[in-house]
């Protein structure tokens, strides 16, 4: 199915502008209202284009097909100023995860963007779901993590595989994508894949080849570890040889995917150092297949790169880009931000001695993934 303007659908709603982490919490909740604006004024919403709709809040009811009601009440009392050991052992109230007002109420909106792009997936009303506002992937039934409180990834699933969907989870956030992991850990209806730094140099310390699930789910978690460095071809090079052919063969009647632009050079909290280009080569892969896509955001600390990470996806998704093949007339990494040039990055330069260091840990780590899983799915 080529894509359409009008089966692709951006969830956003002024009340996720308002409320969200106190200034001097890394994860900025601006970044999708920023992404909202920069689309609308490039023509990449509204009438030729794909069309916003608003995000319908989560219930308690929808929350609990997930998280425990001890969790979801401490994280209520939390934001009155009732914070006992116990929520702090939960990870409320933590440096990661701060309790601000109006949390309850902002990540029930964040989270239901998620369901509401689901729902809208499960009706056909459209192919494909972008809500920058999600992608809380750390986040644990009863726990919060890295800036993650309800994890709006594990619900939209759930309410997929309540539809008996077969859900592929790709995650290329710059971190291991533990909460969702977890979650679907025993279950073969729902394949996990993520790429990410590797845990020996980033949090959460997790997502090694070696986690692969259990029971009837073995094989079905995989995760791709890249060394702190990690560059576009070294990156692409695993996602061709690994991600494509999974893909192929699980055959998922859902792609959900968490876009988490943390993976990007420059970010003041990982160390890989993609372009986004490869954003854009992975996304105008994923439309090439005949599969509904819900995309939500995740991580990506540097805000103006994030930004416009996000809004060249969407110009993707949304069957908008133009000349999307260009590279090399995007604003400067790091620190210029003026995107007078478009939207993608200028390609980097790598040294020559980290290249092939990185390139041969890669193949090592392909490797490695490809005898733990592989024979899991006849490949
Ligand atoms: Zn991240």
């Amino acid at each position: 199915m080529s894509s359409n303007a009008s089966n692709s659908v951006f969830i956003h709603g002024p009340e996720l502008d308002v409320g969200g982490y106190p200034e001097s919490c890394p994860f900025n909740t601006r970044r999708a209202g920023m992404t909202r604006r920069k689309a609308m004024s490039m023509g990449l919403l509204g009438e030729d284009a794909g069309r916003e709709v608003s995000p319908v809040r989560a219930t308690r009811a929808q929350l609990e097909t997930f998280h425990s009601p001890e969790y979801l009440d401490a994280i209520k009392a939390a934001e009155t100023g009732i914070l006992p050991l116990s929520s702090f052992e939960m990870g409320i109230g933590t440096p990661d995860c701060p309790v601000f007002a109006g949390m309850s109420n902002y990540f029930s909106l964040a989270c239901g963007g998620s369901l509401t792009a689901a729902g809208l997936l499960l009706a056909g009303s459209a192919r494909v779901a972008f809500n920058p506002s999600g992608g809380f992937h750390h986040a644990g039934r009863s726990n919060a993590a890295g800036f993650c409180f309800l994890n709006d990834i594990v619900l939209a699933t759930l309410l997929m595989t309540s539809a008996r969907k077969r859900v592929c989870i790709l995650d290329i956030d710059a971190h291991h994508s533990d909460g969702v992991q977890a979650a679907f850990y025993d279950r073969r209806d729902v394949m996990t894949i993520s790429l990410h730094e590797s845990g020996t140099t980033l949090f959460p310390g997790t997502g090694f080849e070696n986690e692969t699930g259990t029971g009837e789910g073995t094989g079905f978690s995989v995760n791709v570890p890249l060394p702190a460095g990690t560059y576009d071809e070294a990156y692409l090079l695993a996602f061709n040889d690994l991600v494509r052919p999974l893909i192929a063969a699980y055959s998922p009647d859902v792609l959900i995917m968490q876009l988490g632009m943390d993976s990007l050079a420059g970010d003041p909290l990982a160390h890989l150092r993609l372009t986004n280009n490869v954003y854009a080569d992975i996304i105008e892969y994923v439309m090439t297949l005949k599969t509904p896509i819900l995309a939500t955001g995740g991580g990506g600390y540097h805000v103006e790169n994030t930004v416009r990470g996000w809004t060249m996806v969407w110009s993707i998704l949304c069957g908008s880009a133009k000349d999307s093949r260009e590279v090399g007339m995007g604003g400067v990494m790091l620190e210029n931000t003026d995107w007078a040039g478009g939207l993608r990055d200028r390609t980097l330069p790598v040294d020559e001695r980290e290249r092939n260091a990185i390139m041969m840990e890669t193949k090592s780590v392909i490797a490695r993934v490809r005898s733990s899983i592989f024979p899991y799915h006849c490949l």
